[in-house]
């Protein structure tokens, strides 16, 4: 995670050279298409379960049965994608 991080500075040095600018464009929309991606890869490994008591959306991981606050319009996908982000 910290790498792809580092990456991304890396790009922005990058655009001083016009030559790699439009590499750097490029990668940023792979980039993006890459996000969708996960996204919606996301629900492929986790079931929704709606709101619980307390109206906060939660998701239930396929794979180790853990429940997470996610799915919601307050906590979004990122925490379901980090899960699985830990099983790599
Ligand atoms: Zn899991």
């Amino acid at each position: 995670m910290d790498n792809s991080v580092s990456m991304k500075v890396d790009g922005g040095n990058a655009t001083q050279n016009p030559e790699n600018m439009e590499r750097s464009e490029t990668t940023e929309d792979i980039r993006k298409k890459k996000t969708k991606a996960t996204t919606s890869d996301v629900w492929r490994y986790f079931t929704k379960l709606g709101p619980g008591d307390d109206g906060i959306d939660r998701a239930q991981c396929d794979g180790c049965k853990q429940k997470f606050k996610a799915g919601g319009k307050q906590y979004g996908t990122s925490t379901l994608k980090r899960h699985l982000d830990s099983y790599v």
